[in-house]
């Protein structure tokens, strides 16, 4: 670097650093439920731990429960004697219901299938940031072998493109908030008796959301406006969490009371709109915007996936003392501040007899979707394990070995007729299949390559008309199928 580039650098991260200073001081006076929640992080964030918190309205009970799981998991964890590279992929059919007030928070098909890829690839360490994991940490990441698919049928057993759309009358699934400046110990009662009720209203039709699907047999995750309204605060629109999911519970070991407290909510995801995908024509407002392009990767969701598959934050929500349950994940003193320092080392944590620096690259920290690109194989036994043992009807389990297209195979494309979104199942795990979709001329006008799963799903943003889908394997064997497009 030059001199004068090295001039120019030091004046724009003085001018950064100015800037978020004066955020800083910005979010002190606008963010009042944020404040009483973590004094001394005044930013929005995640809301599964402090869900784990609050959801019995800070007595405890269901935090020492679920932590009682963790214990037993990280167990039946270390009991296990298989080899972690071995076994089935587990597949897991995934409805998204978008709740909607105005119709920018709608957002498009595409949005969710672009959402559903990084998912997978993230999931199955296909991710093209996956070869930034630092080298100390590369013996310890892993493929969770965990797949998401849209769900094909709806409960009733009807065709489904996987994805609801219900319109809405609240705003604000947060809530209104009835305080003013200065009632902070009101402020923290409200979090307790309302705030999650409020959120979970988008998974209840009757309360303006949509009713989940079985939570035993898919993954609901529902999108909204997460924010809350506080019309004392100068209406502002706060921003507590980008996004919450439920841990698991074990039904067979926590006595009645705990269980009654988790079933007031669904099992499932709840995300706010904007987070949603990497090419969300929805950008964060004031005064989230720095978080845009931070938290907009798609790798929210992967965070929040990985919280209802039983993980914990990787700082283990808690200083050097307190751990995530998992072996293989270096304990750090607290989250990352959703930005990219590789330079830290927060605590001495010797894992193969190394002590690692804190692990920014990995899915269950605050960083920014940018860096983080991994989940250790400690975190992939976990979330495995969890499935087997707390959510064993949610998943098919499908043999990682096959995979090979054979020459007209019999895959389904459904709906077809289509008005855009097609579910393509090849009838079993595939490793590699190209998709051609071509007019009635031969022209081809989609290209697609999919790997390691048994149903792909493409959004056929195309005129009406009679189309050919040509799947071909990764040694030239092809199947072609008929497709009729009805766009709406
Ligand atoms: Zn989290």
């Amino acid at each position: 670097m030059n001199k004068r580039k090295n001039s120019l650098a030091l004046v724009l991260a003085f001018v950064a650093h100015i800037c978020s200073l004066s955020m800083n001081a910005q979010d002190l006076i606008s963010n009042p439920v944020t404040n009483a929640i973590r004094q001394n992080a005044n930013y929005p964030s995640c809301g599964s731990f402090e869900f784990i918190e609050k959801a019995d309205h800070n007595q405890g009970h269901f935090k020492h429960f679920s932590n009682q799981l963790m214990e037993d998991i990280s167990q039946i964890v270390s009991n296990k004697s298989e080899s972690r590279a071995e076994g089935d992929n587990y597949s897991i059919p995934t409805v998204f219901h978008i709740v909607y007030n105005d119709e920018s928070e709608n957002i498009p098909d595409s949005v969710i299938l672009n959402q559903l890829n990084i998912l997978n690839e993230c999931f199955r360490r296909q991710n093209a940031n996956a070869s930034e994991t630092r080298t100390v940490f590369l013996d310890l990441v892993g493929d969770a072998r965990i797949e998401f698919r849209l769900a094909e049928q709806d409960p009733s057993g009807m065709p489904t493109s996987g994805i609801t759309r219900t319109s809405s009358p609240i705003e604000h699934f947060g809530g209104l908030l009835p305080y003013a400046p200065g009632e902070n110990a009101e402020i923290v009662q409200w979090i307790n008796d309302s705030l999650f009720y409020n959120y979970f209203r988008l998974t209840e039709t009757s309360l303006g959301g949509q009713d989940a699907w079985d939570t035993e047999r898919y993954l609901n995750i529902w999108i909204g406006d997460l924010r809350i309204f506080e019309p004392q605060f100068n209406n502002f629109e706060e921003l507590v969490y980008f996004g919450l999911a439920t841990p698991p519970i074990d039904h067979v070991n926590w006595p009645d009371s705990v269980i009654g407290q988790a079933n007031d909510f669904e099992q499932g995801v709840l995300m706010h709109y904007a987070n949603i995908g990497s090419n969300n024509p929805n950008l964060l407002a004031a005064p989230y915007t720095g978080f845009n392009g931070v938290t907009t990767t798609g790798k929210m969701l992967v965070h929040e996936v990985g919280h209802y598959l039983g993980l914990r934050h990787i700082w283990g929500d808690g200083n050097c003392n307190f751990d995530d349950f998992i072996d293989d994940t270096p304990n750090s003193v607290s989250e990352s501040s959703w930005n990219c320092n590789f330079n830290l080392n927060s605590c001495l944590d010797n894992i193969g007899d190394e002590d690692l620096p804190n692990m920014v690259e990995n899915y269950m920290d605050y960083s920014s979707g940018d860096c983080q690109n991994s989940f250790t194989i400690g975190q992939a036994d976990l979330m495995r394990a969890v499935l087997e043992e707390y959510r064993p009807l949610v998943y098919e389990a499908i043999p990682a070995s096959n995979g090979i297209l054979k020459a007209n195979a019999s895959i389904k494309c459904y709906p077809n007729p289509s008005s855009g979104l097609l579910n393509i199942d090849f009838g079993q795990q595939q490793k590699e299949v190209e998709i051609r979709i071509q007019n009635s001329l031969g022209q081809i006008v989609i290209n697609e390559a999919f790997k390691n799963m048994q149903v792909a799903n493409l959004n056929l943003n195309l005129p009406s008309g009679l189309y050919f889908l040509v799947a071909e394997g990764d040694s030239g064997q092809k199947t072609v199928k008929k497709l009729v497009l009805e766009q709406n």
